[in-house]
């Protein structure tokens, strides 16, 4: 096993809608399920972020003339639909959840309350941070830099469709190559982007080790876990 105890998987909301071009793929709900239950199994305590832009992007928002922060909120609750879209994947799969919101919204979910989450992750339970920070101008990226750094995991997982971070962008050059491992200080000077800057300085600062991995490979996930080089690492 690598040296993993509690890991913050961040899963973006594009990445749940597999070949579709809106909402929710059922089929990508029961993979992340069955790659989060095998990392349960393994008694690895697993807090996930979910995104919202298979939904609504607040940046998005202008276009359609609505207001930028009233576009965050709508993209905050995008979340909160992925997480509870998640949370009933990884029920039927037989696992203990709560989802928990930054927005208050108690009907449908805990609040976040950072002693609560820490006590979930410890017996077991997955927690899904919704609703981001529950500050507009934020990105969930943001979010799991923040909850990642309150909660003391050990790494962020950034699952991804790409399988990790490369001198360019692979799908557009085919000569670009792949890194195992960078700092966050190469990452700048190369003039690469792995997430938005807020999210990036925020792990920077805190030294919270980041791995961006193709979440789409079956078993990535455990194989991390169990201390493969999979994907990039980044630290610093
Ligand atoms: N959002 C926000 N504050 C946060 C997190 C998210 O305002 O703390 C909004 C923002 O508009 C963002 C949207 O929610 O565009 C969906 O989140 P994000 O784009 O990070 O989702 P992902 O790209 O991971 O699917």
């Amino acid at each position: 096993m690598a040296n993993y105890k509690r890991v913050l998987l961040k899963l973006s909301g594009e990445s749940l809608m597999g070949g579709k071009d809106f909402g929710i793929s059922p089929k990508m709900l029961v993979h992340y399920a069955s790659e989060i239950r095998r990392a349960i199994d393994q008694g690895i305590e697993v807090a996930v972020v979910i995104g919202g832009g298979n939904i609504f992007r607040g940046l998005e928002a202008k276009d359609s003339g609505i207001e930028r922060v009233q576009g965050d909120y709508m993209g905050m609750l995008a979340t909160v639909i992925n997480g509870l879209a998640l949370q009933s994947a990884l029920e039927a799969e037989g696992i203990y959840t709560r989802l928990m919101t930054a927005l208050g919204m108690d009907k449908v979910a805990e609040p976040y309350i950072r002693r609560r989450a820490i006590r979930h992750l410890e017996k077991g339970r997955v927690v899904i941070f919704a609703a981001g920070t529950g500050n507009p101008y934020f990105t969930t990226d943001s979010a799991a830099a923040l909850r990642a750094s309150e909660i003391n995991a050990d790494v962020i997982l950034k699952g991804t469709r790409v399988d990790g971070i490369y001198t360019a962008d692979p799908e557009l050059d085919p000569k670009a190559k792949k890194f195992d491992n960078i700092s966050f200080s190469e990452i700048i000077r190369s003039g690469l982007s792995i997430m938005d800057m807020t999210a990036f300085t925020m792990c920077q600062e805190n030294a919270m080790p980041i791995v961006v991995f193709d979440i789409n490979e079956p078993n990535n996930l455990i194989r991390i876990l169990k201390g493969e080089a999979i994907g990039t690492l980044v630290t610093n």
